[in-house]
């Protein structure tokens, strides 16, 4: 039987579980092989080599070990209140022990005049410190047992402790399986990378991180494991990439032309700033290398993207190809159209807008025009990669605010084409720090845009508590008397839908009232709502029919209106970080000086407090995404539930950005050195691989 085949032997199998547990360890914590067992970390380590004096503990919130002799055993209370309570002496002092439940067998095993060892959380009652429920070993089985070094507990639930499966539980099994993994978990690095990182065994580590005899030991094992975690996904990301370089040839666009040199000395209103002139380079040097463009490109809400992706899809009409800009909504796909087409003013380029309202009879002669070549540019929604658009030739595709889209669609994508396949920018206002694109976009090179468009008055943001929303209106009044208009954003509530709507009028009434028809116009634009009311509502907010437009955070994304100079967020606690950053984008993209509102109540917690001031603070898209990871880890960062990152067990993000780098960098060395692992000292990591990435990418078909 081979290692792989040993990992994934059903859980059942392990001695000590059977199939109730089996089935238990399925249903509640998805375990179902050894490999899942192992992947079963603990979640804290207390030390256990240690015993504190019982004068000594003085903090209910940790875990502690402590030793000493039963002097007294007593059954008190009555009934429901019936519980043993047990005083455990030691040089230093006394403390108590308290059984509400299993009272027949504490009877029976804790005895006068015997020495224990006593482990678990102490209580504060009427000012002494006591343990309910502690864990309760005799020392001399202590001694027998090995329960030296860091003791790791693991999580469990409440169904699994019912059957014996606690935290020692989980010790008990985990020691079982490692015991009969011994030998069977080979090393798959070369030696070389193995001294570089000065990295344990693979079969230490995994020892290790479960049973650690000290922290320097447990340090390693983490380090070890956190690597192997993330470097397993640097190598699937990088040869996708590699695999597209193979496999599709890229169109090269060898001239800069007519179109490009017309539209920039005629008709760019502005100068380019050094960010957007460098990544033009960097595109642009892509699209002529001969090898297929799949390029990401970051710049925060602003700093002038689109601009950037017209004269991309310039250039490749230079080279006699056509070009399609994606948008993820019909209302930007509209924006989009409305722009480019102004900034193109009567230059003799054609620009189609396809979305779901185009009427069938426009759609026909749209795709006709596509086919003959005759449109040069294509804006639209995701129809229009998904329908049977039949493009003359197609040499870029730009996909615009694309976060949602995985690594997964993205390779689907690609891989439709046999030879050749257009060039693909993907383009992104969510500011993430680098080592969390080069694991969530790894397969893209990276281009970014740090710099906004000069002359811009940064957005100011106020925070406001509730009872001062009288003066805030007030505010709100005059903006709109000088001819500005406002955002007002209310938070979704998850649990119901209900509520949110719910939650949304009352807000919209709230608003009426000050605001009353017909001195104001209001759109108001929510996620009940079907498309073409949305659309509507928005519409009118974006010429200027309507001056307030009152939203659930469907307004994210995106949208366009330079005249709206206030974005205020009420209930502001309810939204996190980015999601704050991208509505305060939505203004501050006219010349007027723009303000960004926060309401909220009095009670806030500590992080929505550090939320607040980090919003005040720095209008810097990448500053506030650094602080958005540490508070709440990258599963909550948009982008990351399609990357696989979610998956990640061990490593943190934010904290272990180091580790990234080095993962990154020694995949990137397999690529580049022996991409498809055929030297003989790259066997067995080639072999790993192949156990790992069963469903994914394929590692055979290089060979
Ligand atoms: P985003 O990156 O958020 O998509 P946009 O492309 O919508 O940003 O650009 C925001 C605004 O900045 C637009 O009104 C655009 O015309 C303007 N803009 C873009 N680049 C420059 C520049 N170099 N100088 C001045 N204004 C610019
Ligand atoms: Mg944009």
């Amino acid at each position: 039987m081979s290692n792989t085949n040993l990992l994934d032997t059903p859980i059942e199998f392990l001695k000590g579980v059977g199939p109730q547990r089996a089935q238990l360890l399925r249903t509640e914590l998805g375990i179902s092989n050894y490999n899942d067992l192992l992947h079963h970390f603990p979640f804290r380590y207390v030390d256990r080599s240690k015993f504190y004096p019982i004068s000594t503990v003085t903090d209910t919130g940790t875990f502690i070990q402590v030793r000493g002799t039963i002097t007294h055993v007593e059954v008190v209370g009555e009934k429901r209140s019936k519980r043993i309570v047990a005083t455990l002496k030691d040089s230093s002092g006394t403390m108590d022990l308290v059984w509400f439940q299993g009272l027949k067998w504490v009877v029976e095993f804790v005895k006068p005049g015997q020495q224990y060892v006593v482990f678990g959380k102490p209580n504060e009652f009427k000012g002494k410190f006591n343990f309910s429920h502690p864990e309760i070993e005799l020392y001399e089985h202590y001694i027998q047992l090995g329960n030296e070094g860091l003791h790791g507990i693991y999580s469990s639930t409440e169904r699994l402790k019912n059957f014996g499966l606690d935290s020692k539980g989980f010790f008990k099994l985990i020691k079982q399986l490692i015991a009969q993994l011994k030998g069977k978990l080979p090393e798959f690095l070369p030696e070389k990378i193995l001294q570089k990182y000065h990295f344990v065994l693979r079969e230490e580590a995994w020892k290790n991180i479960h049973f650690p005899l000290s922290s320097e030991a447990l340090k390693e094992a983490e380090f070890r494991l956190k690597f192997e975690e993330l470097f397993i996904i640097q190598m699937r990301l990088l040869k996708i990439k590699s695999n597209r370089n193979v496999y599709l040839k890229g169109m090269k666009f060898e001239t800069v032309g007519q179109n490009f040199y017309h539209f920039y000395n005629n008709f760019l209103p502005f100068e380019l700033t050094e960010a957007q002139k460098r990544v033009i380079k960097e595109i642009r040097t892509d699209m002529k290398s001969g090898k297929q463009m799949n390029r990401l490109l970051q710049g925060d809400v602003g700093s002038g993207k689109t601009v950037v992706a017209l004269i991309c899809m310039l250039i490749a009409l230079d080279n006699g190809y056509q070009s399609s800009l994606m948008a993820p909504t019909e209302i930007l796909a509209n924006q989009h159209f409305q722009t480019i087409s102004e900034l193109l003013k009567d230059m003799p380029v054609k620009v189609g807008l396809l979305t779901g309202s185009t009427s069938k009879k426009q759609r026909e002669l749209l795709f006709d025009s596509i086919l003959k070549g005759e449109t040069h540019i294509l804006i639209g929604t995701h129809a229009l990669i998904e329908d049977k658009v039949k493009f003359n030739n197609l040499g870029l595709v730009i996909i615009d605010e694309q976060h949602r889209f995985g690594v997964e669609q993205r390779s689907k994508l690609w891989n439709k084409s046999e030879q050749f396949f257009p060039h693909v920018l993907v383009m992104t206002a969510t500011p993430i720090p680098r080592t969390l694109a080069m694991t969530i976009y790894g397969d893209l090179d990276i281009s970014l845009i740090n710099e906004l468009p000069p002359g811009r008055k940064p957005i100011q943001t106020i925070h406001r508590f509730d009872d001062k929303r009288l003066d805030v209106y007030e505010f709100i009044r005059k903006q709109i008397a000088s001819g500005r208009q406002v955002y007002i954003v209310f938070p979704l509530i998850e649990e119901s839908e209900k509520l949110n709507y719910k939650n949304l009028m009352e807000g919209y009434d709230m608003v009426l009232q000050r605001f009353p028809i017909p001195e104001y116009q209001i759109s108001v634009v929510h996620g009940q709502m079907n498309a073409k009311t949305k659309d509507w509502e928005m519409q009118r907010f974006v010429n200027g029919t309507t001056q307030i437009m009152v939203a659930t955070t469907v307004i994210e994304v995106g949208v366009n209106v330079p005249n709206a100079s206030i974005m205020l967020i009420e209930s502001v606690e309810r939204f996190g970080l980015s999601q704050l950053h991208q509505l305060r984008g939505r203004v501050g993209r006219g010349a007027e000086q723009s303000y960004c509102i926060l309401m909220s109540s009095y009670k806030l917690s500590r992080e929505a407090r550090l939320r607040i001031d980090t919003m005040i603070k720095t209008n810097d898209g990448f500053e506030i995404a650094e602080v958005d990871l540490k508070l709440r880890g990258p599963g909550n960062i948009e982008g990351t539930q399609q990357s696989g990152l979610i998956d990640l067990k061990l490593t943190n993000i934010a904290q272990d950005q180091n580790i990234i780098e080095s993962a990154r960098q020694t995949a990137q060395f397999f690529i580049d050195n022996d991409p498809s692992l055929e030297q003989p000292e790259n066997a067995s990591l080639l072999q790993f691989l192949r156990e790992n990435n069963k469903s994914k990418t394929n590692w055979g078909r290089i060979s």
